[in-house]
């Protein structure tokens, strides 16, 4: 079977070999259906812990060790329900499924919410005796994370006020996904294939149409329509700024960005030094401007000429199999271990290949404590970028498998800040070992150009981001209003500053900073250009280096849960605290343009 064909099949069609097998977690619905009752039923005993965590660490650790079983069951029930939704949408049973065991989760979770503030409320002395222990010992690296939630939690009262917030608290961000999700409407663009629809997905299709009028009018029509909503998108993520910054102020954190950071316990400073770094370095960004206005012959860059790719997709095709193979020689610096476990994981159940009907679209892996870590892919033969998908999946898929095997249940489970760099870290050894199987030089250029795109994404735009989340929070903060003016021109701004003088910036291109939805949930990007940074310094380093190197790579895998990011990190052998990593992916990506200028000379196409 593969999708080149267009008839796409139904879930009951695809034979059982491409799906992937969740007998890991349950051999069959009926199985699911008995645990989801005995953790129903169960669900009232947590209640008999309450007014207890005090008294002893005995008894701390009673309610602990329940509270880890009903947590892992809980867990168990919640992946298998969204595997099943995923993998079929269309199908009623999977979200009747789904929804029954978000009530069941969701009524548990009420019933234990007495538990965290009663653990916070045992005095300093006390909770250290207990912790001295060895009846805690299993659960200390759990209790000292929500300890250390000390300084910013309020009394009872105040927290019952807070909490009966949540809901109204959403009105922003909703309103912002209703408005630029239901109620704007793009039209529709027209093509030398006739009219086609402008929308959130076909936007970026049409910002690589070859064609530079449609990619014109396709752009202007788009930012029309925020611009006609632009004092509504204004006003709302004004609000969300705000609300930033009340959570903060009311949880006595010292900015809303200091609140943000503190889950991760990552320092203000990593995040003002990867703004800092990226400037420092935005002339090579500028140099790739360049680079891609001369190939692509346009006097003047415009934002819409900026995504267009310079060199096609090409049509190598891999079988599934085939992008197994070559994705596990790649990995080959990670060892025997590494390999063999993935290419089994692959090749047996863990992934779901190909597209079905009412299958969820893109890729994710999803690792959970009990079963396999499974991996949900629309694989495509013709697509090379699907085989970095399944590298990039295959690396969060093993992460979850250390994890899993070096992590009690209770801190197994990794940050987001952690999880995008044993991803990215795969791509980087493909990318390396795909570049020296070919003798191409289209090949190759598309890998470089690929590699390019990936940093100008990860790396540069999102620090960009970065820094418009850290100017608008601060200038509230300052006392200073957000308008649509003052937004506009703080986008502006960085526009000018990332894009650099030779990319001419259209009169709506400040409306973009009013777009984006992860705005409205402040200050989580820049994990995305630490990560990628964290991964070249790493691959680079697992590569050029020796076992020393590679173990050290692999215990960071192992960590999971039980360090901060910046921890386990500095175990990998990279330092977030400081510029270098940073530093060491501008340089790569400064080769990279090199070797583009090179290869694009090489293929007349400069
Ligand atoms: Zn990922």
């Amino acid at each position: 079977m593969s999708a080149k064909t267009s008839q796409i099949s139904s879930r009951d069609e695809v034979p059982a070999e491409y799906k992937w097998d969740l007998s890991s977690l349950y051999k069959n619905d009926d199985a699911w259906e008995k645990d989801l009752k005995r953790y129903m039923q169960r669900t009232p005993e947590i209640d008999r812990f309450k007014g207890t965590l005090g008294e002893s660490a005995e008894k701390l650790a009673d309610c602990l060790a329940f509270m880890n079983q009903m947590n892992q069951l809980q867990e168990r029930l919640g992946y298998y329900a969204h595997l099943k939704l995923s993998e079929d949408v269309s199908d009623s049973r999977n979200h009747d499924r789904f929804s029954r065991f978000m009530q069941a989760a969701t009524a548990a979770e009420a019933r234990a919410s007495y538990q965290t503030p009663e653990i916070q409320a045992i005095p300093d002395d006390r909770i250290e005796q207990f912790l001295a222990t060895p009846a805690l010992e299993e659960f200390e690296i759990a209790l000292r994370k929500i300890l250390r939630y000390k300084p910013h939690v309020l009394s009872e009262a105040e927290e019952r006020l807070l909490a009966l917030q949540q809901e109204p608290n959403q009105t922003a961000q909703k309103s912002f996904g209703a408005l630029t999700d239901a109620d704007m409407e793009f039209g529709e663009v027209e093509t030398p294939d006739g009219p086609q629809p402008l929308t959130h997905a076909s936007f970026g299709s049409f910002m690589e149409h070859p064609d530079r009028d449609v990619r014109a009018r396709a752009y202007e029509q788009f930012f029309s329509e925020f611009t006609a909503h632009k004092n509504t998108l204004a006003n709302l993520y004004s609000g969300s700024v705000q609300l930033d910054i009340y959570q903060a102020r009311v949880r006595n954190f010292d900015s809303a960005r200091a609140a943000r950071l503190f889950p991760d316990d990552v320092p203000e400073s990593v995040y003002d030094n990867l703004v800092e770094t990226v400037s420092s370095g935005l002339e090579q960004l500028h140099r790739y401007y360049d680079l891609r206005r001369r190939a692509l012959g346009i006097e003047r860059l415009e934002l819409y000429d900026t995504k267009v790719p310079l060199v096609p997709e090409l049509t190598v095709k891999h079988t599934y199999e085939e992008a197994v193979e070559v994705v596990v020689e790649a990995l080959a610096p990670l060892g025997e271990e590494y390999c063999r476990v993935l290419h089994e994981g692959l090749l047996g159940g863990w992934v779901d290949r190909y597209e079905n009907k009412g299958k969820r679209s893109g890729a994710f892996s999803a690792g959970s404590y009990d079963g396999w870590p499974y991996i949900l892919m629309n694989f495509r033969e013709d697509l090379l970028r699907d085989v970095f998908t399944l590298a990039h999946e295959g690396g969060h898929s093993m992460h979850s498998w250390y994890s899993t095997r070096n992590n009690p249940f209770q801190h197994y489970d990794y940050t987001i800040f952690e999880a995008e760099v044993a991803s990215t870290f795969n791509e980087q050894l493909l990318a390396k070992h795909l570049m020296e199987r070919s003798e191409d030089p289209r090949m190759q250029a598309y890998l470089v150009n690929k590699q390019i795109d990936d940093l100008v994404g990860t790396l540069f735009r999102q620090t960009m981001f970065a820094e418009y989340e850290a100017t608008t929070h601060s200038s509230v903060e300052a006392g200073r209003p957000l308008t649509v003016d003052s937004l506009r021109s703080e986008y502006r701004r960085l526009l000018e500053k990332y894009f650099g003088p030779d990319v001419n910036l259209h009169e709506l291109a400040d409306i973009e900073g009013l777009r984006i939805p992860h705005f409205y949930r402040a200050f989580y990007v820049y994990k995305y250009a630490t990560g990628i940074s964290a991964a070249v310094s790493l691959a680079r380093q697992v590569i050029h280096g020796n076992s020393v190197e590679r173990d050290r790579y692999l215990e960071f895998l192992k960590s999971g849960g039980s360090r901060f990011p910046i921890e386990s990190l500095r175990l990998a052998g990279v330092e977030m605290t400081e510029s270098t990593p940073v530093e060491v992916a501008i340089e790569k990506f400064s080769s990279l343009i090199d070797r583009l200028e090179t290869l694009l000379k090489e293929l007349r196409q400069l």
